[in-house]
């Protein structure tokens, strides 16, 4: 296809008719009689604005300006014309914009949290532990601490309890150390971790619904839900807006409402236990309570660490549905 139009050489002002044809990656000009051939990858197509004559730059400042759009974007293709095109069909971008917004919504209500549901029961338990053990690491929670007597009493009737609630379940808990804080929270392998502290802040009932909580956790498999959650939601990001910043924000966006709705799941699920054995549930509302406030007495000083107040804060609503369930 040969498309007309004219060519200013860059010497002087005057525009002379031209003509260009494309022969693969070669692009050949033609002007006073002659014929030049360039390689395409020299020559710049320059993007549409509206219905103003469009412009292709030669090597040597050569200009070539031809009002026959759709020809230009036949013969040099690709996605300006795609954008024109969606430019000049409102329609066509409301739709798309609408389409776009849609599946992010669902992607984070719905699509992420069942496809990171299905994901965590397939990986293997070779590949959590090694997770766990990085985490144990990291944390640097190093061997298991001697509790004072009747603190190591209060773990172990707290374990026995849970063992005697979850029999076939492997109840594993280790008294650790973390910079003197009231503190429990689960790894991903399961195991779970109480700080003495803790034990001596809260009465055997408080911790072990504290831990029945943690339980929860342990059992919907929350920490590795939200690692495969932030891992699809980075992926999705890569191929839709290439990642970025983007990736930070939806990450965090991600990992927001996974602790919400997984704190729900393990409340609901310890204040079910609890009932069972005859408890209350307004026992995980005191238990929180406690460690909020010795939490944020120590606050200043406690360093980096994860705080069990920064992954687990007491909202009012939390307070009240688990003081509506007794
Ligand atoms: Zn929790």
């Amino acid at each position: 296809m040969r498309i007309n139009g004219l060519l200013f050489d860059g010497q002087n002002s005057r525009a002379r008719p031209a003509a260009l044809y494309r022969l693969g990656e070669q692009v050949i000009l033609e002007y006073d009689g002659q014929s030049r051939t360039f390689e395409r990858k020299d020559v710049n197509v320059l993007s549409r604005l509206g219905s103003a004559p469009r412009a292709i730059e030669f090597p040597g400042m050569m200009r070539f300006e031809s009002s026959s759009h759709d020809e230009i974007d036949q013969v040099f293709g690709g996605l300006s014309s795609f954008i024109h095109k969606l430019e000049n069909n409102t329609q066509l971008v409301v739709i798309s914009v609408v389409t776009f917004v849609a599946f992010c919504v669902a992607s984070y209500l719905w699509i992420i949290p069942a496809t990171s549901r299905f994901v965590v029961h397939k990986i293997p338990q070779s590949y959590i532990d090694k997770i766990a053990q990085k985490m144990e690491g990291e944390w640097g929670l190093g061997e298991s601490v001697t509790l004072a007597a009747e603190n190591q009493d209060k773990l172990e009737t707290i374990t026995s309890r849970l063992t005697h609630s979850f029999p076939g379940q492997q109840v594993r808990i280790r008294p650790v150390e973390m910079d003197g804080m009231a503190n429990a929270f689960a790894l991903p392998d399961g195991s779970m971790m109480v700080t003495q502290p803790l034990l001596e802040l809260l009465s055997t009932d408080q911790a072990l619904a504290v831990m029945m909580h943690e339980m929860g956790h342990v059992t919907y498999r929350h920490g590795l839900q939200a690692m495969a959650g932030q891992m699809i939601i980075s992926v999705l990001l890569f191929f839709t807006v290439g990642g970025g910043d983007f990736t930070a924000i939806g990450q965090n966006l991600v990992g927001l409402s996974y602790s919400r709705r997984h704190e729900r799941e393990a409340d609901l699920f310890a204040a079910k236990h609890l009932k069972e054995i005859g408890l209350k549930p307004s026992l995980l509302a005191d238990g929180l309570k406690r460690i909020e406030k010795s939490v944020s007495r120590r606050r200043e000083g406690a360093g980096g660490l994860p705080t069990f107040m920064s992954s687990h804060p007491l909202t009012e609503e939390r307070a009240k549905y688990l003081k509506e369930l007794d």
